[in-house]
């Protein structure tokens, strides 16, 4: 049977397709897109002429078995989204869990992707995050997920777009407050690459302030809510209790 090769594309800086990607997408067989006019554009910039057909988020789960019919039949394929890495928040989870359920080997390459750009570059915690997507598109469901998250200790990564990116900050003040902290990358890798920092406040107002900053893609991130001392000390003093408790007859 064949392979089926996970390959991340650029998000914005044609230099980041990698050497292993070109590779790659040159000796498949065959490329399944999520917008083929669009691949195909980027990979003709590559000299690479394959066959690509779509799979997206409407066809995937009708398409996935002639797929795999397709890997079982001896041909390596590659899946590609229209920008960055496949299956996050763009489609291929069905593909690849029922290709993992049928015993088709995948591989999946590492290469871009908007999370681990905007959070290595945004000067936040890292050594734990929480990666939301894409907030609801619905107000009263943003706020209420934006709601589950006020105690969130790790550092948070949204995906956002142009349309909602005034929306988002607003309820983002309204439900964490004013203060926290919020770093907003923009237009990665590609030549208007921006990171405003600051409060929430701050970093609604500038860019409430200038329309430049509302245009293009956003990764947003929030630090993560403070554990406050007072927490702090009330888990240290339940330990000591769960201590004593042992060691009492
Ligand atoms: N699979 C992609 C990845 O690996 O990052 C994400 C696909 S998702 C449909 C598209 C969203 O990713 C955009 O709305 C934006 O939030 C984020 N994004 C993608 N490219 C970006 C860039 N160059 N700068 C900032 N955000 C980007």
């Amino acid at each position: 049977a064949g392979t089926l090769y996970i390959v991340p594309t650029p998000i914005g800086n044609l230099g980041d397709l990698s050497p292993r990607a070109q590779e790659t997408l040159a000796n498949v067989a065959a490329i399944a897109a999520e917008d083929t006019r669009h691949s195909r554009k980027l990979l003709q910039q590559f000299a690479i002429n394959n066959e690509v057909f779509a799979l997206h988020e409407h066809n995937e789960r009708e398409r996935a078995q002639a797929v795999i019919e397709r890997l079982q039949g001896g041909d390596s394929l590659a899946l590609i989204s229209d920008a960055g890495t496949p299956l996050i928040s763009d489609p291929g989870y069905v593909l690849v869990q029922q290709c993992r359920e049928q015993g088709i080997r995948v591989v999946a390459l590492p290469g871009p992707c908007a999370i681990t750009t905007a959070l290595s570059g945004a000067g936040l915690p890292t050594d734990r995050f929480t990666f939301e997507g894409f907030l609801p598109a619905k107000p009263q469901q943003r706020r209420k997920t934006l709601s589950e998250l006020v105690a969130e200790p790790r550092t948070m990564v949204f995906y956002e777009s142009p349309h909602r990116i005034l929306a988002t900050l607003s309820d983002l003040e309204e439900v964490l407050g004013a203060e926290r902290k919020l770093v907003l990358a923009r237009e990665l890798t590609k030549q208007f690459e921006t990171y405003l920092s600051g409060s929430i406040a701050e970093v609604a107002a500038q860019v409430n302030a200038d329309s430049n900053q509302q245009r293009g893609e956003f990764v947003l991130m929030l630090a993560g809510a403070p554990v406050t001392e007072q927490a702090g000390d009330t888990q240290a003093a339940l330990r000591t209790v769960t201590l004593l408790r042992e060691h009492m007859p």
